[in-house]
């Protein structure tokens, strides 16, 4: 995308709401390429979607991947994205928009000068390669700040925060022309401009949504945003939007009671292990963290203690979620089985054996009690644990767009002037749980924020 040279001076103004990842990028790539725009968010106590999460964004072939040598391609994201998902998202659009993030990550790690890395230290399940690209903290929350400080100063980014966006507003022929809500302080708030951007996130928040469209989510805990209240996507719903995979979530099985804190989805792939609170394993720890929530929901209590040793804890401790898990003090260390069988209310004789027989699992190379794939070291004391549930991490469903982000009607045809980005569109997950792979949400809303930028900028220089 091309920047103007008087940026404060388009005639051109769109209204993107929801200053999260996908908001802030969309607001900042326009306001580069002349665009005047209105960022409008709800803001108030709780975090986005991207300052809870773990801040790592999937690119493909991006210079910090080919300063490594490691080798990547588009098609490579593509063949990723589609073996997760089994074949249920549209490869030509994944292709568009894992493109699209590439060039959205070049340009934040570029034109706004925020400081990325490839994360090397674990490759998650289902990615070919090292792929996912952090801030020097390796967490959302930071990641989330570096683009609102960004947005705050740009000259042609007008921001309207602590006002909540209810309705969309639509002339007589159907074009969406703004949107309305009211400030906190109860003044009512209208914006009108040539497109609005539906950048809200999903709709995690929003237990009537879900009850109707996940409930085997409706009454689990939720690790997502309390901000995910769906407003905008029910709004465009009533103007005849289309949505796809409404059933579609990622759910988190490392979550921490309370859903105030997770470790992050590396530990099993490190060697971790998963015991209910009989002891026993469940389950193949190394599958996807998404689908396993399921599976720990199923547990006595709900409730699994994920165990794992002082070279796993090394390995993890950099990472921001895993940090503020320790800090929040739901990492337990321990010296022995017994000492974390006592910390954790486990009957010490069956976590000894559940142990030994894990290890020797290890040594043959071969789980032949629950298949996992991953067996790369023994559990050795001193032991770590941590007390965790199934959780609804954010939805995977929300309005259907074409490849500039657009939302589609019923009938396949862009709705006039509105495009949904970030959690606020489909995803490519698919229905369920089982085809999140790691990185769907930040590529996703990376990529459909370039696409919805880039559409709009050059609408603007007609
Ligand atoms: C625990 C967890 C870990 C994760 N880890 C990763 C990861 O490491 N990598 C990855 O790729 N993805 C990860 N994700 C997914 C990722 O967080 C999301 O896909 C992504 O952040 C969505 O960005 P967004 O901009 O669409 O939504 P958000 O970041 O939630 O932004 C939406 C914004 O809209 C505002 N808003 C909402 N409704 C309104 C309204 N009606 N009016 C005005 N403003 C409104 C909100 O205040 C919010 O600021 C994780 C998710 C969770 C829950």
């Amino acid at each position: 995308m091309s920047s103007a040279s008087t940026p404060a001076q388009s005639p051109h103004r769109v209204i993107v709401v929801g200053a999260g990842g996908a908001g802030c990028l969309a607001a900042l790539a326009l306001a580069q390429a002349g665009v005047a725009v209105d960022l409008v968010d709800r803001g108030g106590d709780h975090p986005s979607l991207t300052a809870i999460c773990g801040g790592l964004v999937p690119g493909a072939d991006t210079s910090w991947q080919q300063s490594l040598g490691i080798a990547d391609s588009i098609e490579q994201f593509v063949e990723d994205v589609m073996a997760k998902n089994k074949g249920q998202a549209d490869a030509a659009l994944v292709r568009t928009i894992g493109a699209a993030c590439t060039e959205a990550i070049e340009f934040t790690g570029g034109r706004l000068g925020i400081d990325l890395h490839l994360y090397t230290a674990i490759v998650h399940p289902g990615l070919s390669v090292p792929r996912l690209h952090a801030t020097p903290g390796e967490s959302g929350h930071e990641l989330q700040e570096s683009l609102r400080a960004r947005a705050a100063k740009h000259p042609v980014i007008r921001r309207h925060i602590n006002t909540l966006m209810t309705h969309l507003l639509a002339d007589g022929s159907g074009r969406v022309i703004g949107a309305s809500g009211s400030a906190s302080d109860g003044a009512p708030v209208r914006l009108e401009g040539h497109a609005v951007v539906i950048a809200t996130g999903g709709f995690g928040a929003n237990r009537d949504m879900l009850r109707q469209w996940i409930p085997s989510m409706a009454e689990a805990e939720h690790v997502g945003s309390l901000l995910s209240t769906g407003e905008l996507i029910a709004g465009a719903m009533g103007l005849g939007a289309a949505t796809a995979h409404m059933t579609g979530f990622q759910g988190h099985c490392h979550v921490n009671l309370g859903g105030r804190t997770h470790l992050g989805g590396s530990l099993p792939r490190l060697g971790a292990i998963m015991v209910n609170l009989n002891g026993r394993r469940f389950g193949a720890e190394d599958g996807g963290y998404s689908e396993f929530a399921l599976e720990v929901l199923k547990q006595p209590q709900g409730i699994a203690i994920e165990i794992f040793d002082e070279v796993m804890h090394r390995q993890v401790e950099s990472l921001g979620v895993f940090r503020e898990a320790a800090e929040a003090g739901e990492v337990q260390r321990a010296d022995s089985v017994a000492e974390l069988a006592a910390h954790f209310g486990l009957d010490p004789q069956a976590l000894a054996d559940e142990i030994t027989r894990y290890n020797r699992c290890v040594e043959a190379g071969v789980d032949s009690d629950w298949g996992r794939s991953i067996l790369p070291r023994k559990l050795e004391a001193p032991f770590y644990g941590s007390r965790v549930t199934g959780a609804l991490a954010h939805t995977q469903g929300g309005l259907k767009i074409d490849a500039h982000a657009r939302v589609l009607a019923q009938d396949g045809q862009p709705i006039p002037g509105l495009f949904a980005i970030g959690g606020a569109a489909a995803c490519f997950s698919g229905n369920g749980a089982e085809g999140y792979l790691s990185g769907n949400g930040l590529a996703h809303a990376f990529g459909t924020a370039w696409l919805a930028a880039e559409h709009l900028a050059t609408q603007a220089k007609l």
